[in-house]
């Protein structure tokens, strides 16, 4: 289970997040949702490590990780922003991750082949980052965290660039993907329809808070107040 435990943020005197809590179980699908600049990127960059938090903790399996490096933390991330490495290669990029846990060249070239074709970019592997589109981009970065097999994987919008048939064959894949793995997974999205079919459970942000958790049922048909009944397209 991943715990996130009264977490805040600052960036200088601008208060991000607000004592967050949220505690998600193992295998679980929570999606993230809320307005841009509410805190969600903040959030999930405090999970993967990236940004430090301000106060709170945050827990795997009991274990307290706020202040493990990344590379100590059990966790993939594919980033609102690609964030590939620009001298590399397709493949390059999507093996780095399991270079960097010295896996064997053997299994990190099957590994590869297996998300190329998953992601249908295996036409793609040579090329370096600047040569593609921000479509295959975005579906390299998400190659680069399914070559590994993590506890946790961390998605912020990663589908955001895709047309809209892309869309749904990879909502489609990604669903089959954590049914197959059991693997935890928090995602960002502002699209409803993937938010209303993958998620087992709807955390609504606004101004660094949560202000509702629930299944997508719950969040959809009983939202707590007017702003996530408006947010979520609620009847009213
Ligand atoms: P979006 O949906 O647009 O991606 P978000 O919910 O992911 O939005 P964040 O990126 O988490 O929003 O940003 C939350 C707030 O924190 C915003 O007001 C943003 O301007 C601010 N912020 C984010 N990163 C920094 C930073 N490094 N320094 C200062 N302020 C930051
Ligand atoms: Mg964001």
């Amino acid at each position: 289970a991943l715990e996130i435990d009264n977490v805040c943020k600052d960036f200088g005197t601008t208060r991000v997040l607000e004592e967050v809590s949220l505690a998600i179980d193992s295998g679980e699908f929570l999606i993230l949702v809320g307005p841009s600049g509410c805190g969600k990127s903040t959030l999930m960059n405090a999970i993967a490590g990236l940004e430090p938090v301000t106060s709170g903790r945050i827990l795997v399996g009991g274990d307290d990780i706020t202040w493990r490096t990344p590379a100590e933390r059990d966790i993939a991330m594919v980033f609102q922003s690609y964030a590939l490495y620009p001298s590399m290669t397709v493949r390059g990029n999507i093996a780095f991750g399991l270079e960097m846990r010295k896996v064997p060249k053997a299994e990190r070239e099957a590994a590869v082949e297996r998300v190329a074709d998953l992601l249908q970019i295996s036409h793609l592997l040579d090329r370096k980052p600047a040569q593609l589109s921000g479509g295959q981009r975005q579906r390299v970065a998400m190659g680069r965290a399914l070559a590994r097999e993590p506890q946790i994987y961390l998605f912020d919008e990663p589908l955001s660039n895709l047309d809209a048939k892309l869309r749904v064959e990879m909502r489609t894949e990604i669903k089959k993907l954590h049914q197959r793995l059991g693997t935890t997974i928090v995602y960002v999205t502002h699209d409803q329809i993937e938010a209303m079919t993958l998620a087992d459970s709807i955390a609504v942000m606004r101004d660094g808070r949560i202000l509702q958790l629930g299944t997508p049922d719950e969040v959809y048909n009983d939202p707590v107040d007017k702003y996530v009944a408006g947010f979520m397209g609620s009847p009213s």
